[in-house]
């Protein structure tokens, strides 16, 4: 199953730069309805989503108040890894 981008959809890659800026909550609104297109028609970075929102939801349990850098560094690169391996 394939999916297609129109030219104002974001590519796969920048949905990942996307993912992290929408887990500190930075996103535009512009930003968060093409993100959330995608994920429609993209199964993958859905997945990669939630597992970018288990991550925060832990985070706050640990009440911290946003996910360190360090963790956010560690899930881009399994997203990346997830994505482009294919
Ligand atoms: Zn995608």
């Amino acid at each position: 199953m394939s999916h297609q981008h129109g030219p104002s959809e974001p590519t796969c890659r920048q949905v990942l730069e996307l993912l992290s800026d929408f887990v500190d909550g930075e996103l535009s609104l512009d930003e968060r309805e093409s993100l959330s297109r995608h994920l429609d028609a993209c199964p993958p970075c859905e997945e990669f989503l939630k597992t970018f929102e288990t991550a925060r939801s832990l985070c706050r349990e640990s009440l911290l108040e946003k996910m360190p850098s360090e963790l956010k560094d560690r899930l881009r690169s399994f997203l990346r890894d997830q994505i482009f391996k294919k």
